[in-house]
């Protein structure tokens, strides 16, 4: 409830003596002081002791909304049109466009737009890695023609969809090693971009998560002349950016847009998740948000280091908390 997460809607609710409302633990209002705050399991139950729903956050919504998203969801899944605008699929849900957008809202972090094309990409990458012809696959998912879809996926999915098949078949990613303060780099890449930064101790186990991330491509050993690999160790040492660097990677719509604030984050300060998520105008997708930030796959680059939590401990980071530690020291010295 503190942290606004809307994860824990429909849990419980929580109602305010003061002002005789009550609010889904997501609400964006103010929180009321402890004292004054009580706990329900349901909308019944603080209705059945006086309490009326907040105009905010309408807690009397929450099962509409879980059942409009499914059935929408379940819409979208079937069609094969090149996009379904919003009000004809409010039309077909008997709803109004704005409580549809709201539902989306409140149970995915997304616009219906945004989800619906999340839903197509991983559908396409679905049938692509079970093989289905190009073609076919973007038929399916409802791509009016190959050069509309390449052009989509070539900045949702970070790779085109022939080199996506099946789990990167038929992508060359030369990863290369490399020794800085902080143990092992590994820096992967592909001839468009940086797919992965990987730190750590052991030189096998960093190869292996590549190899889990692209099971079918084809990894080899760079020869490490690349000039992308000198701008990483200078920036896990604390240097500040001398060189844009591409990235391939594959995101879903949300996770890119995570990454992308997390590249406005300026170096020597740190975010909160909670900040992160409000800057991105889905102030209760907070763990939504963490979950991004911990998949990402191109440490450093996207500097998920420079996140936090809100009581200013440091979280997770995939790569050792002492690595984050440092880098968050070594960038505060020099910023
Ligand atoms: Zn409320």
């Amino acid at each position: 409830m503190l942290q606004r997460d809307s994860a824990a809607d429909g849990a419980f609710v929580f109602a305010v003596r003061s002002t005789h409302i009550y609010c889904r633990p997501s609400c964006p209002a103010r929180r009321p002081l402890r004292r004054n705050t009580l706990f329900f399991r349901t909308n019944e139950e603080a209705e059945s002791f006086g309490y009326r729903p907040c105009r905010r956050c309408r807690p009397q919504e929450q099962d509409e909304s879980t059942s409009l998203v499914r059935r929408a969801t379940a819409i979208l899944a079937q069609s094969t049109e090149e996009s379904v605008g919003i009000g004809a699929l409010a039309a077909q849900l008997q709803t109004s466009p704005a409580k549809l957008r709201r539902a989306f809202h409140r149970s995915t972090g997304l616009s219906p737009r945004e989800f619906s094309q999340a839903l197509r990409l991983v559908r396409l990458k679905k049938l692509l890695r079970e093989g289905a012809n190009i073609t076919e696959a973007l038929y399916e998912c409802g791509y009016g023609s190959s050069s509309r879809l390449y052009e989509k996926t070539n900045s949702q999915l970070g790779m085109t969809p022939a080199s996506y098949r099946k789990g990167g078949t038929g992508m060359r990613i030369g990863y290369t090693l490399l020794n800085t303060s902080l143990g092992k780099v590994l820096v992967a890449a592909t001839e468009r971009g940086v797919s992965a930064v990987y730190l750590g101790e052991g030189e096998r186990s960093l190869v292996e998560s590549l190899r889990e991330e692209y099971p079918r491509a084809e990894l080899f050993r760079a020869a490490g002349q690349e000039p992308w690999l000198q701008e990483i160790v200078r920036r896990v040492e604390g240097a500040p950016p001398s060189l844009d660097l591409p990235l391939d990677i594959q995101a879903t719509v949300f996770q890119r847009r995570v990454w992308q604030e997390l590249q406005r984050i300026p170096r020597g300060t740190t975010r909160t998740y909670t900040q992160v998520a409000r800057a991105l105008g889905k102030p209760r997708s907070v763990r939504a948000v963490a979950r991004a930030c911990a998949t990402n796959p191109v440490s450093i680059v996207v500097p998920c280091h420079r996140v936090i939590r809100t009581d200013g401990s440091l979280a997770g980071y995939r790569w050792g908390l002492a690595r984050k530690q440092k880098l968050l020291e070594r960038e505060a010295a020099s910023a």
